[in-house]
């Protein structure tokens, strides 16, 4: 499913973000940009090491913000590595820590240039963030940010199962689906 935002195509699928050949994939990385499970241990591992030395080297990450590593011998050049709030029941700012996590990753894009990148569904996995919500900053937030950067032509959602897909397609029905 997917929508037009001016000239770009903002869109989800379900499947596995390691498998994208957009430009780049986003990781759901921890502050301390170590392998962890989930999709950070599947990007690494259908990566190999290139990704993880070079997210070594940068050391650290604080919750919202997002760095960027070659992509090793995935498809994708680069991975753009984004830590999610844990959630704590919503009310320790996660959502505004969530919106930031997708902005910071888009805008790291449009510096080098990149113009296509996948995201996964940042902290609703180990970290908790409720689907549906996380589903709603996620699609709105990308979708402000494409009607002010043209440069950016496609943003793709990788989503783990098709549970998650339906909650996200519910939510880009009320963008403009
Ligand atoms: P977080 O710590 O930010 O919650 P997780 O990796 O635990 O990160 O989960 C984030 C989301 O990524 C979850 O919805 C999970 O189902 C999903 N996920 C796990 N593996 C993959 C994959 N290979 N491709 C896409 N999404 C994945």
């Amino acid at each position: 499913m997917q929508v037009q935002i001016n000239e770009a195509v903002l869109e989800i699928v379900e499947g596995d973000i390691t498998q994208q050949d957009t430009e780049a994939i986003v990781n759901a990385a921890n502050n301390e940009l170590r392998v962890g499970g989930g999709v950070d241990g599947a990007i690494n591992r259908a990566g190999g090491p290139a990704i993880q030395a070079e997210a070594r080297q940068i050391g650290y990450c604080p919750t919202g913000q997002a760095v960027i590593t070659t992509g090793g011998n995935l498809k994708a050049k680069y991975v753009i590595h984004t830590v999610g709030p844990i959630y704590r029941g919503g009310t320790s700012g996660e959502a505004d820590l969530l919106a930031s996590c997708y902005r910071e990753s888009l805008k790291l894009a449009s510096a080098r240039s990149i113009k296509s990148l996948a995201f996964p569904s940042i902290s609703t996995g180990v970290y908790g963030y409720p689907v549906a919500q996380a589903a709603r900053i996620a699609l709105r937030t990308t979708a402000d940010y494409l009607e002010e950067h043209p440069e950016i032509r496609l943003v793709r959602f990788v989503l783990f199962g098709q549970q998650a897909y339906e909650v996200y397609a519910k939510e880009l029905e009320k963008i403009g689906g």
